[in-house]
């Protein structure tokens, strides 16, 4: 029995809670690669085909990005900005003087870009996929067909895919696709990133959806990262309930976070560009608890000037007049480097000189952001708070909150990401204005478990309770010196584990804000007194899925 069950489940990553149900229909493989036999139109000629193609698939993603708008517009432009690179160009180029036909060239110069930047891995390494599509879109204009793209089989369906382009991603029909699966891709590839933004049910990672017949019955449950097959009528009915619940969830009025008992939980943003605001504030945002400064420079090559950054704080910090805004100073390193931060090799680089130890190797960068910071709050009305990523001692405490201040930061603060610094919150928050704990990285930490590892991706769940006892000292700390205490790591979003978190202490949360309503409504289903109660039984617990059953069980009592 238990053996069936295990066979009808594919695992994958989850993207967001929802859960739906529906027909499969694949897309189509990628067309075969072309051929390396030699052109017979000669180099001239096939360089106007190249040059022809490349632009007009360079102007057909941009005008799926005008289509498209929000972080969606900005990947595609940025891919856009990929098919007419000047040194792709040129490597194309120096292929067709070679005699090859215009496919193989684009083919072939494409595939060792795409090389290069899977070797950086990371954040970079899933844009590989993204210069995949650009290329299947250049050679399939070359070739006359069209290019491959969602299939539609009139009628609603689960869309499976090796990994989505985000062409498609952008403009999928949310009428007809009812969940997505892709067996390709990781938590941070931009099929996740605009799933996640578009509140697409979706797992990415999902290896074995390779064998999804067309046309058979799923469940798609990203809360839980599985794909039922063969799904019986109670488990269809299970889902849809769930599947209801949630729907009665987001059209719930936007009231500020609060448990059952009125005891405040302020619910807040997370966001990586200003763009974000508008939408966080219309799913009742009440501020913003993380804002990654990073995600603005990823591709700078130098460092940005303090006009440029002041311009993008003040844009943010404009739209939440009178709201707390926390801005995270530059989070540069392992999955997010930035060239003009990282230029070292480093064989850990997770463990290496990332976060508050690279921008104080570089600390001239820091003190010009916490410049523009200073004179963004100037400007505007929001409550500006300002925190350094992955601080691991008191010293690097007092020097952050120490430089802060000396720029008019008024409320400077650390995150909580390393378990050091969870052990020793108590003399940390002394000083620092307030923590903020990143549960993706103090996880990593905690368990060993590089968060990017598909194989090691089981070690990587924040019910732990190992990591829930290092929030608790945490909460405990925050609660002694009077000072708040934000969680703001991917564990806010999932609605129960919110409320563990509120019963160790945390006294905000801050997510994706497609996670607000969930959240909001599990919060408003119990008291303090239920909360801490529902935390100690996870506490109790010895591994991370009988702390998830153990807390169910408790909020269910
Ligand atoms: C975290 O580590 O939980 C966090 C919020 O920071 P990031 O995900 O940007 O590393
Ligand atoms: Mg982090």
């Amino acid at each position: 029995m238990t053996e069936q069950i295990v066979s009808r489940e594919l695992r994958g990553v989850g993207i967001g809670l929802g859960v739906a149900q529906g027909p499969v229909a694949r897309m189509a493989e990628p067309a075969p690669a072309p051929s390396d036999a030699p052109s017979t139109l000669g180099a001239d000629e096939e360089q106007a085909r190249v040059t022809d193609a490349v632009a007009a698939v360079a102007r057909e993603l941009e005008a799926r990005g005008l289509q498209a708008g929000g972080a969606a517009q900005e990947v595609l432009e940025a891919q856009a900005m990929m098919a007419e690179d000047p040194t792709l160009a040129d490597e194309i180029a120096a292929r067709l003087a070679q005699g090859k036909t215009g496919e193989f060239a684009v083919f072939d110069a494409f595939a060792s870009f795409r090389d290069q930047l899977t070797a950086m891995g990371g954040y970079l390494g899933e844009r590989a996929a993204d210069l995949d599509d650009v290329a299947q879109r250049v050679i399939a204009r070359l070739r006359g067909v069209p290019a491959p793209g969602v299939p539609d089989p009139g009628h609603p369906f689960v869309l499976v895919a090796k990994d989505l382009a985000p062409a498609d991603t952008a403009l999928l029909d949310l009428d007809k696709v009812l969940a997505l699966v892709t067996t390709e891709g990781g938590p941070t590839s931009h099929t996740a990133i605009l799933a996640r933004e578009k509140s697409i049910v979706a797992i990415v990672g999902a290896t074995s959806a390779t064998g999804l017949r067309e046309g058979e019955m799923v469940i798609v449950d990203a809360a839980a990262g599985v794909v039922t097959t063969e799904p019986t009528a109670a488990e269809l009915e299970r889902a849809q309930n769930r599947a209801d619940a949630r729907a009665a969830a987001a059209s719930a009025p936007l009231t500020d976070g609060a448990l059952a008992d009125g005891t405040k939980v302020p619910l807040l943003a997370n966001l990586g560009n200003p763009e974000g605001a508008t939408d966080a504030v219309a799913l009742g945002a009440e501020g913003v608890g993380l804002f990654r400064t990073e995600f603005l420079f990823l591709s700078s090559n130098q460092a940005p000037t303090v006009e440029q950054q002041r311009e993008a704080y003040t844009k943010l910090l404009a739209a939440f007049p009178g709201k707390k805004v926390v801005v995270r100073v530059l989070d540069a390193g392992a999955d997010k480097p930035l060239a003009f931060l990282n230029d070292a090799h480093e064989e850990n680089p997770a463990l290496g000189l990332r976060g508050i130890r690279a921008l104080r190797a570089s600390e001239d960068i820091l003190r010009e952001q916490l410049t523009a910071l200073a004179e963004a709050d100037a400007a505007t009305e929001a409550d500006l708070w300002v925190m350094a990523p992955m601080i691991a001692t008191v010293e690097e405490t007092h020097y952050f909150t120490g430089l802060a201040r000396d720029y008019g930061i008024k409320t400077a603060g650390v995150m909580v990401e390393v378990p050091s610094s969870a052990l020793l919150a108590d003399r940390i928050l002394v000083d620092a204005d307030f923590a903020s704990i990143g549960t993706n990285d103090l996880t990593q930490y905690t368990l060993a478990a590089d968060r990017l590892l598909g194989s090691v991706a089981s070690f990587q769940d924040p019910w732990h309770p190992a990591v829930l006892r290092l929030i608790r000292e945490v909460g405990d700390a925050g609660a002694a010196n009077g000072k708040p205490v934000g969680i703001c790591g991917e564990a806010a979003a999932d609605p129960l584990l919110a409320v563990v978190l509120v019963g160790l202490g945390a006294t905000s949360l801050s997510m994706a804000p497609t996670a607000l309503a969930d959240v909001r409504a599990a919060l408003l289903q119990h008291t303090i007194a239920e909360a801490r109660d529902i935390a100690s039984a996870a506490l109790a617990a010895n591994d991370a899925a009988s702390a998830r059953s153990a807390a169910q069980q408790a909020a269910t009592r």
